[in-house]
């Protein structure tokens, strides 16, 4: 593939985000590698597995691509769709055992949601250690005896990763506005699509730093400025009240699951946005498999005492990654009324797109399944 070929593929994808884009699971090879090689695991999103691989060039490893239904790691393993199943299938079925002496993976740390270490350790001998959030931080990850510090532990929602969700939202939602207006009113349609745009980058690059009261805020914003464009135009009457409609309706659209849009925030409008993420120390026996996977690095460890301690709750986005992983059963969320959510629900019901919980079929500590 050429070097544009691939950019334009690259900028599809991100352009159309929201749809699914498999690729074939299995074994890859990256360079040249031997038994002692790193093996690493990812989802099957195109997009993922060709970041990673560029990420790789030139490190010599084994990468194996788990099913994942074309879904990125992030909506895959916290909606069910890169499980513990998936990960020990891929392991499994695709070649990797016959070709490495060890039984050591390492997996992208936003699986950690929905791939259970200690179940896979379990179903199939293999041991997963959870690398870096980012493909580009592996290969220092790799070099460095496999370390994280907190920058390869935290989501950083840094402007690339705003831009894309921006793109990912304003591209579809722009496209079917503006189809919508260019056959009902097509002089207003160019119009439409750059309130569109525009209201999708300050949605992805102000919303989260606006506080509470934010929706009225920018909504009152927003108008403002397409009422004083339609205004400024000597548009009429009309024009007045549809764009104060379409600014209420992309308004909608854009930050209706924002915290599933991003990884940033937690439990949006559902039910977890009222949970809490909670620690029995008497249980805690300083695994640090949370203070591994969390990635908003919400835990300090104390070497001394072998126990963590929830140093930034307030920074929990509640992904249920640290519940998933916690061996001890350490760990688990209560809700407004102070009730105990057993760590083994978050491990079997994960997140449909309207964000609440639905069952897997997936196995909490017992080895049992339920029916999918
Ligand atoms: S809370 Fe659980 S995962 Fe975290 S250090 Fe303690 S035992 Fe380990
Ligand atoms: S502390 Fe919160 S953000 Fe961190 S892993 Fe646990 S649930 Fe996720």
């Amino acid at each position: 593939m050429t070097r544009v070929t691939e950019t334009l593929r690259d900028l599809l994808q991100t352009l159309l985000r929201m749809v699914p884009w498999p690729t074939e699971p299995g074994l890859r090879v990256i360079g040249n590698p031997g038994r002692e090689s790193p093996v690493v695991i990812t989802c099957n999103y195109d997009l993922t597995v060709r970041r990673l691989t560029r990420a790789l060039r030139g490190i010599d490893a084994w990468l194996v691509v788990a099913p994942s239904r074309g879904i990125n790691v992030w909506c895959a393993a916290a909606g069910g769709l890169l499980t513990t199943s998936q990960v020990v299938t891929a392991l499994k079925t695709c070649g990797i055992e016959g070709r490495v002496q060890q039984r050591r993976a390492i997996a992208p740390q936003l699986a950690a949601t929905g791939v259970v270490a200690s179940e896979v350790a379990r179903r199939c001998g293999w041991k997963i250690r959870f690398g870096p959030v980012y493909a580009e931080d592996l290969p220092r990850y790799l070099r460095g005896s496999s370390r994280k510090d907190e920058s390869m532990r935290r989501v950083r929602f840094g402007w690339d990763e705003r831009a894309q969700m921006a793109a990912a939202w304003g591209f579809p939602t722009s496209v079917v506005l503006g189809l919508a207006f260019a056959i009902a009113q097509p002089a207003w349609a160019i119009a439409i699509v750059a309130q569109t745009w525009a209201m999708s980058l300050a949605c992805f690059f102000v919303y989260d730093r606006m506080g509470r009261g934010r929706w009225p805020l920018m909504w009152a914003a927003a108008t403002a400025c397409s009422l004083g464009a339609v205004a400024a135009g000597d548009g009429g009457g009309a024009a007045l009240a549809t764009a104060a409609g379409s600014t209420t309706l992309i308004m909608a659209v854009l930050t209706y699951d924002f915290a599933g849009g991003t990884p940033i925030e937690g439990g949006s409008h559902f039910e977890a946005r009222q949970w809490h993420i909670t620690l029995d120390p008497g249980r805690c026996e300083g695994v640090y498999s949370c203070w591994e996977v969390c990635p908003e690095a919400c835990f300090a460890k104390h070497e001394e005492t072998r126990k963590v301690e929830i140093a930034h709750a307030s920074r929990c986005v509640k992904c249920g990654a640290c519940v998933v992983q916690c061996p001890q059963d350490a760990l688990f969320f209560t809700d407004q009324d102070g009730r105990r959510i057993e760590p083994d629900v978050i491990r079997r019901y994960k997140l449909n797109l309207l964000g609440h919980r639905f069952e897997t079929g997936e196995t909490g500590d017992s080895g049992e399944t339920t029916a999918n």
